[in-house]
C-alpha cells in the first residue's frame, strides 16, 4: 500500500467545540479514534456524560470491528472469504450484514453497467501485488484474472438470504463499499445508545447524524482541490454543512503506484483489468455512507459524464469532481454541496456572502 501525501480529500474540520444544551440536559461533546478496516476510524458524539459516550462508542465501534471481521478480504477467516472459499459451489447462507452490503453492490454495478463490480478480487490482488513490486501486472495473469469477473456471476437470492459464485477462483472485494457501510452501522448503534449527534469517519467515509447542539450540522472540509506546492492551498477548502447525511472521497491520492511514470490508482476497471490512470478525486454527499462510498468509487471509474449522470439518477446525491488536466486542476459540481433530499440538509460555509461572524444559512435544496 502505497500512502503518499494527500492533494485532495475529505477530512473533517471540528467546529463544534463547547457543550450545549439539548432540551432539558446538558450535552458534552466527546471524540474516541481507533484503527479499523486498515484505518481510523473516529467518533464525535455529544452525551450527557462520559460513562454514556464511552459505552455508545464502544459498542460502535465493536460493530465496525464485526464489519470488518465479516468483510475483509486480508483475514482469511472473514465471512467473505468463507463465501469465496466456496466460489463454483452451491448457493451459501450469510449473515444479514454481507448480504445487505453485496445487495447494494450489485444494484450499484447494474445500475453502472458492471463499472462498479465487487468481483474485481482476482484483478485487484493482481494490482496490489503490482504496488508492492513496482511492475505492472503480467498481461497473461491479468486476461486470466478477468475471466472471474463479472458481476454476473455473482448470484444473490432475497428470499433464502443466499449467496453464489458461480465460478471456482472468484474472489470479492467489498473495499468500495464496506468502510461505508461499517460507518453507517456505527452511527445507527449510536442511535440505539440514545446518542443523536454525532459523527463515525472512517478515512475519507463520513456519516453524520443529528447537528452538533446549537448547530446547523457538522462542519467538513473538502480539502484543495489543488496540485501540492501551490501558494496558498487553504484558498481552495470548501465547507460542508451536514446533518442525517454522508460522505466519501474517492481518489488515487492516498493508495497508488507509479510504474513507467504512469501512475496507477488502487480502482480498477472491471472490463479492462487496468487501475485507473490521471490524477482525479470524487468527492460524493448523500444520504447515508453505503452510498456516498460505493457512489465516489464508481464515478472514479466512469469518468466525469457518465459518473455525473449516475449521481443524477441518484435520490439525494450530489458529487464534486476534480481532476488534473492538461490545462491545470478543474473541478465540476452537481448538487453540491446543495444535495438535497428531505433528510439531507447541506449548506456552504460562505462567509464572504453572509458577512463575517455570520453563521451560514442553511439551504434546503430540492432533489
Ligand atoms: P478507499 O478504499 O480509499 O476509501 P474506495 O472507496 O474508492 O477508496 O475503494 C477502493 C477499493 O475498492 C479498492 O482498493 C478495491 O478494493 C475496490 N475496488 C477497486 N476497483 C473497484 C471497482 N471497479 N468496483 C468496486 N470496487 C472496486
Ligand atoms: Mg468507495
Amino acid at each position: 500500500m502505497n500512502r503518499a501525501p494527500t492533494w485532495v480529500g475529505a477530512c473533517l474540520v471540528v467546529t463544534a467545540l463547547a457543550s450545549g444544551f439539548v432540551g432539558e440536559s446538558r450535552l458534552t461533546r466527546f471524540e474516541f479514534s481507533q484503527p479499523h478496516m486498515g484505518t481510523l476510524f473516529r467518533i464525535v458524539l455529544y452525551a450527557p456524560d462520559a460513562e454514556a459516550a464511552r459505552a455508545a462508542s464502544d459498542a460502535a465501534f465493536q460493530r465496525i470491528a464485526e464489519m470488518d471481521n465479516a468483510m475483509s478480504d486480508y483475514k482469511p477467516t472473514s465471512e467473505l472469504m468463507q463465501l469465496c472459499a466456496r466460489a463454483g459451489g452451491s448457493p451459501v447462507a450469510v449473515s444479514d450484514d454481507l448480504f445487505r452490503v453485496l445487495a447494494a453492490a450489485q444494484d450499484l454495478a447494474e445500475r453502472s453497467d458492471g463499472a462498479f463490480d465487487v468481483t474485481v478480487g482476482p484483478v485487484v490482488r493482481l494490482w496490489r501485488r503490482a504496488r508492492r513490486r513496482h511492475e505492472g501486472p503480467d498481461p497473461e495473469r491479468l486476461s486470466k484474472a478477468l475471466e472471474l469477473v463479472g458481476y454476473q456471476k455473482l448470484r444473490l437470492d432475497p428470499a433464502a438470504r443466499t449467496v453464489q459464485l458461480l465460478k471456482p477462483g472468484m474472489l470479492l472485494d467489498l473495499g468500495g463499499i464496506a468502510k461505508g457501510y461499517a460507518a453507517d452501522e456505527a452511527l445507527a448503534t449510536l442511535k440505539r445508545y440514545g446518542i443523536e449527534s454525532a459523527l463515525v469517519a472512517g478515512g475519507g467515509d463520513i456519516a453524520v447524524g443529528s447537528a452538533p447542539p446549537g448547530k446547523a450540522g457538522w462542519r467538513i472540509a473538502i480539502a484543495s482541490p489543488e496540485p501540492p506546492g501551490i501558494a496558498n492551498p487553504k484558498s481552495k477548502i470548501q465547507n460542508l454543512l451536514l446533518r442525517d447525511a454522508a460522505v466519501s472521497t474517492s481518489g488515487d491520492a492516498e493508495q497508488h503506484v507509479e510504474i513507467g511514470g504512469v501512475r496507477y490508482s488502487h480502482i480498477v476497471n472491471p472490463k479492462t483489468g487496468v487501475a485507473l490512470t490521471g490524477r482525479s478525486s470524487v468527492t460524493v454527499v448523500a444520504r447515508n455512507c453505503t452510498t456516498s462510498d460505493g457512489l465516489a468509487t464508481v464515478v472514479s471509474v466512469l469518468g466525469l459524464e457518465r459518473g455525473l449522470e449516475l449521481v443524477k439518477a441518484a435520490p439525494g446525491a450530489g458529487v464534486l469532481f476534480v481532476k488534473e488536466t492538461a490545462q491545470g486542476v478543474r473541478s465540476w459540481k452537481l448538487r453540491f454541496p446543495s444535495a438535497g433530499g428531505s433528510r439531507i440538509t447541506v449548506a456552504q460555509a460562505n462567509p464572504k456572502s453572509k458577512g463575517k461572524g455570520q453563521r451560514p444559512e442553511v439551504k434546503k435544496a430540492p432533489l
